[in-house]
């Protein structure tokens, strides 16, 4: 059945009376909306709304953006995960002050070249910012179509996502493409839920061919996911004074530059004190004293159970410079670990490590140890 005219109007006349009143609808600035929508590809309303503000009023341009330092950066995105997003931003950023002088550009295929720009954001910040007629497709629209026109598959694999996309331009209003793109988007956000979709409340119950044959619950269909490894890490909270001993993790490794407690990856079945106090000698040439449990930290990333026992300790000695050696871990790591950098461990009072790029595993590890 092709997209009934009127169906958009419908869903556009639910948007005026329903949309939430969120900080990136108030400004028509593609780059605050570019910025809102690189922030929500993989990080929940409730926390961009966190960053959205603070991260603007740091960075209001590209031009401020392209000019911060990797730690500056880094700190400001700190708890949102995903740090290749902030990476790309500011590659994005760099780009549009040295190929189109500081100008955010104007059309789309400008636009969708920026770095870490796909379809979805370039027609996002099109729609939204210049009133352009370019769809969207992210994940809540593609659970809408798929809904609604019985679509199956999956709309990230290249040979499903042209249905996708096709309909999704069918649909558009050309005379208000930003807010048409965000009235699906908003649907599939509050009403076209993954679980449990509010039927009864949708205004497009009557024309949604998934609830008329009662197929609401089998669409889209669910991406076979791999069952989460789990990992095992020591962390080690080394306390001098209101210093802790932190690593900034080495470049090329996974979430390079952040800030990270010392840990170690083992065994299911090793002696998580031996081998602790063994790996402090090893890797960074320090003696501990006090070693004690503090308490266990939780962490899910990328398809991995991170299970980590938190300790405490103190120096054994004054000196506290530690030379990086090469060690080996006896069990194949999982990269979530820190790999340190050349400087190895270094002590920084508690309250200037909260303003720095702390990964997020960092912070819960120290709010596990009760710092
Ligand atoms: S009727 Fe239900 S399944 Fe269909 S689009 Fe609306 S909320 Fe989604």
């Amino acid at each position: 059945m092709p997209p009934q005219p009127d169906l958009t109007q419908n869903l556009i006349g639910w948007f005026d009376r329903h949309k939430r009143d969120l900080p990136w609808r108030r400004t028509a600035d593609p780059w605050a909306i570019l910025v809102s929508e690189v922030m929500l590809q993989q990080t929940r309303v409730e926390v961009v709304l966190d960053y959205y503000e603070r991260f603007l009023k740091r960075y209001p341009g590209a031009q401020e953006l392209a000019a911060a330092g990797e730690a500056d950066l880094l700190a400001a995105w700190s708890g949102l995960g995903y740090y290749r997003r902030a990476r790309h931003l500011q590659a994005a950023a760099r780009t549009i002050v040295e190929e189109h002088g500081g100008a955010f550009p104007r059309d789309f295929e400008s636009i969708l070249s920026l770095p870490g720009v796909g379809r979805t954001t370039a027609g996002a910040v099109a729609s939204i910012a210049f009133g352009l007629p370019y769809p969207v497709v992210d994940g809540n629209v593609a659970r809408v179509l798929a809904r609604l026109f019985l679509v199956e598959g999956d709309f990230r694999k290249r040979a499903q996502a042209r249905r996708f996309w096709d309909l999704a331009e069918e649909l558009l209003d050309r005379r208000r493409p930003g807010d048409s793109n965000q009235a699906f988007m908003e649907l599939g956000a509050l009403t076209c839920l993954r679980k449990k979709p509010r039927c009864l409340l949708c205004p497009l119950a009557r024309e949604c061919r998934a609830r008329q044959e009662g197929r609401c619950d089998d669409l889209p269909a669910r991406r076979a996911r791999r069952p989460p490894l789990p990992v095992r890490l020591i962390a080690v909270l080394l306390r001098q004074g209101k210093a802790v001993a932190l690593v900034r993790r080495a470049p090329g490794t996974l979430m390079a530059g952040l800030l990270d407690v010392p840990a170690l990856e083992v065994g299911a079945g090793d002696d998580a004190r031996a081998r602790a106090v063994r790996w402090l000698k090893d890797r960074f040439g320090l003696g501990v004293r006090g070693l004690e449990e503090a308490g266990v930290a939780r962490h899910a990333i990328t398809h991995r159970r991170v299970r980590v026992e938190v300790f405490t300790a103190q120096p054994a000695a004054r000196e506290t410079a530690a030379l990086l050696r090469e060690a080996r871990g006896e069990h194949a790591p999982a990269g979530i670990a820190p790999e340190p950098d050349e400087q190895g461990l270094r002590f920084i009072a508690l309250e200037e490590a909260r303003g720095l790029a702390l990964s997020a595993l960092a912070r819960k590890i120290l709010a596990a140890g009760g710092l």
